[in-house]
């Protein structure tokens, strides 16, 4: 690797954001212009399927320091930032999403606090979320309290994935076997020295959210279920209630019985059923989480693949391409993050 290593790698998840895309860049390229430091913009275009490619495309004409690593389907948020970091190059890192909600400007500030206090995460804590929706804002302070109980209090409340890492760090991340990581909440969990820059979360400057419901409730049930084993004692405490409980019943009930108070007792049991069944599949639901991430463990495949990345295209396609089985034009690359190779 003769290449030189720039200052600071930018890492911006792109998925289908043709419209905000052309505003995006002229700030973040105007926030960078003026730090006087060498850098590199890694979008990653999380297999978009409108213009997104092409605006891309557009942009790199102009802008030298923008590359772009484009990945063969559709993986979600969490992979595209991994897959970004793990390609990035910077002695720092920074992840930002591409609709300006996280203020560009801001990138200058945590590059200064991590290097004045030598740390090596700072993350960028929203301190006003007045412009996100009243379901988004109760949502996440609920995602926030129970993840914080769950893995403890060093992941900072409201910090999402607007941060900055250092070399370590990212190195630290590429080391964990796990596969599509919860970066918010392992960053915090490695322990590194970290610091914080407050920022009013801005509303989204064009286009629309990519994050269902149902892709929310896939965070937080990862963020949950890759941290905690306390939803599996659930079952355990109900067990144990359902015991005292029956216990006492079963006493009420040889009363009655000694007391010729028995009765037709169809509500009571009625009751008993539907509740212990609703607890039974609960808890089938809950051991159903933590087999489903054994088993993607098990499968071991890469959370994301590289279709490719702008770099390697200009710099060593015919020797990648030769070694890729799956390639069929020079451009395509194949590689996978961490350790393992997938079979
Ligand atoms: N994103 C992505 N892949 C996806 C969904 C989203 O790369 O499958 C990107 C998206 O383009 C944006 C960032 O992740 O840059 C955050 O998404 P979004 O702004 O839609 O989420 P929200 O801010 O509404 O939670
Ligand atoms: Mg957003």
């Amino acid at each position: 690797m003769a290449r030189l290593e720039p200052a600071l790698s930018v890492v911006v998840p792109i998925f289908n954001e043709e419209a905000v895309l052309p505003l995006f860049a002229a700030r973040l390229r105007a926030a960078l212009d003026s730090l006087a430091e060498a850098y590199e913009v890694v979008a990653v275009d999380d297999g978009s399927t409108d213009a997104t490619p092409a605006v891309l495309a557009g942009l790199r004409r102009g802008w030298p320091q923008l590359r772009v690593v484009r990945l063969r389907r559709n993986s979600g948020h969490q992979a595209a930032l991994t897959a970004g970091l793990f390609r990035a190059r910077g002695a720092y890192v920074a992840s930002i999403d591409a609709d300006l909600q996280d203020p560009p400007e801001l990138l200058a500030e945590m590059l200064r606090t991590a290097r004045t206090g030598e740390l090596d995460v700072v993350y960028g804590v929203r301190s006003d979320r007045s412009t996100d929706s009243p379901f988004k804002r109760a949502t996440a302070g609920l995602y926030y309290r129970v993840v914080r109980r769950l893995v403890g209090n060093s992941v900072p409340a409201q910090a999402g994935d607007f941060r900055l890492l250092s070399r370590a760090t990212v190195e630290a991340l590429r080391e964990l076997p796990e596969r599509g990581p919860v970066l918010r909440l392992v960053v915090p969990w490695l322990g590194f020295p970290s610091g914080e820059v407050d920022y009013v979360r801005e509303q989204r400057a064009a286009g629309r959210t990519k994050y269902s419901l149902s892709r929310m409730l896939r965070l937080a049930m990862d963020s949950i279920t890759s941290f905690s084993a306390a939803p599996l004692r659930v079952a355990t405490w109900l067990g144990v209630g359902g015991v005292v409980l029956c216990s006492a019943m079963l006493v009420v009930a040889f009363v009655a019985y000694l007391g010729h108070y028995t009765v037709a007792g169809w509500a009571s049991l009625y009751v008993a059923v539907l509740f212990l069944g609703a607890v039974q599949l609960l808890c089938l639901g809950l051991l159903g989480e933590y087999i489903a991430r054994i088993y993607v463990a098990v499968q071991g495949r890469p959370s994301y693949f590289i279709g490719s990345d702008s770099d390697d295209a200009t710099e060593h396609a015919p020797v990648d391409a030769a070694e890729d089985p799956h390639a069929d034009d020079v451009l395509t690359v194949t590689t996978t993050p961490g350790p393992r190779t997938p079979r």
